[in-house]
């Protein structure tokens, strides 16, 4: 089996280099807004017919010509992905991008062959730590000591800047031969604020109050940004500082979501969550307190983030992934005898009273056992159905 895996490394380009990585990140900022800006005025168009645009830009903007040609045209395969995510109701509109202190941009890896010998665009010298890019040439990497070669097909590679710091993601096609599947293990999941995630089997993982040390430092930076002058030196020494804090933040989150996805997929072979409520995760800014505001959208990504790394962990280790209807209300139904209790919309109830059965039970895991029962129906539906 084929499967796709990302390799990030920490990338150490030299004045010259870092400088043409800022004018790419420039310039397909540029290519983005632009595509936008016809899109909003012609939603007809396709992604293709953004990209035969690009050699009318070329005209208008010569300095187009200085960086990766490819990158531009990904910048527009980015728009079109965020269109179609936004027509699935799984993001907001596309925003035009503004210059900050973070910026990414990818470029695909192009294979040709020339007098019978194959060239590629992107090329990882791990025994010299080095990473070749498209107009870069060979730029200094660092990141998975135990690794000496990286075997399969690179597909692309995405330069980011966060802060100070540059990272490349290179995404590489390996062939994998994959454990037996099996269903002896069963264990349904939720996701809570006491406890980030709360199992079936009575188990709970993640401390919730992980971020509340940078969470207050990056309040007092934001307090501090309003007294500086939009745009000074001082003000982007601030934001970047901002930057930093966010960038801790999820180092500590990562490691966090890590240790509770490899437990809970190393003793289970069936994992049953929700699907995360987009809809409502996508609330109103301008509704709630600035403070709030943070705290939700950490939470949020604490959330979304250990979903879709066990989905990863999942397919990496061939076990099975359901997820439960969004609207399935898991935390109003008493595990024991099906019974409902609307009482427990109200989150700061924390016990389930069934008025039924007489069943007291933690909130959480009674949620998780629902999701696992749902999960479980869902699971042998698809089996069987095929
Ligand atoms: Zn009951």
């Amino acid at each position: 089996m084929l499967r796709n895996r990302a390799y990030k490394f920490r990338l150490y380009p030299t004045k010259e280099q870092s400088i043409l990585i800022n004018k790419t990140f420039g310039c397909t900022r540029l290519i983005y807004n632009m595509s936008l800006a016809k899109k909003k005025n012609n939603s007809e168009l396709s992604c293709y017919d953004l990209i035969k645009e690009i050699p009318k830009f070329y005209l208008k903007y010569p300095f187009l010509k200085e960086v990766d040609s490819c990158t531009l045209r990904c910048a527009i395969f980015n728009l079109d992905n965020a269109y179609k995510r936004y027509y699935k109701r799984l993001g907001e509109y596309p925003n035009f991008k503004k210059k900050e202190s973070k910026d990414s941009y990818r470029t695909n890896n192009i294979t040709s062959t020339y007098k019978g010998k194959k060239y590629e665009s992107i090329k990882i010298d791990l025994e010299n730590k080095v990473i070749t890019l498209p107009k870069l040439k060979e730029v200094k990497i660092r990141g998975y000591r135990n690794l000496n070669k990286i075997n399969g097909r690179i597909i692309n590679a995405t330069v980011e800047r966060i802060g100070y710091r540059y990272y490349v993601s290179v995404v590489v096609e390996e062939a994998v031969t994959l454990p037996d599947k099996k269903e002896d293990k069963i264990v349904g999941i939720d996701i809570g604020v006491k406890d980030l995630v709360v199992t079936s089997d009575g188990n709970t993982y993640g401390n919730p109050r992980y971020n509340e040390k940078y969470e207050k430092r990056i309040k007092k930076l934001q307090k501090d940004l309003t007294r500086k002058v939009k745009g000074s030196k001082n003000y982007i020494k601030n934001k970047i500082k901002i930057q930093e804090v966010y960038r801790k933040l999820a180092n500590a989150r990562k490691k966090m979501t890590e240790e509770i996805v490899n437990k809970i997929t190393k003793y289970n072979d069936i994992i049953i969550t929700e699907k995360l409520r987009v809809k409502e995760m996508l609330i109103k800014k301008e509704k709630i307190s600035q403070t709030k505001t943070l705290r939700k959208n950490i939470t949020n990504a604490t959330f979304g983030q250990i979903i879709r790394k066990l989905e990863e962990k999942c397919k990496m280790l061939n076990k099975s992934f359901v997820q439960v209807d969004e609207y399935y209300a898991s935390s109003q139904i008493c595990s024991r005898c099906n019974s409902k209790n609307k009482e427990m919309k109200d989150i700061k109830i924390r016990k389930y009273k069934c008025s039924e059965c007489k069943l007291e039970i933690d909130r959480d895991v009674n949620a998780s056992i629902n999701i696992e029962y749902e999960g479980l129906i869902k699971y042998f539906k698809n089996k069987y159905a095929n």
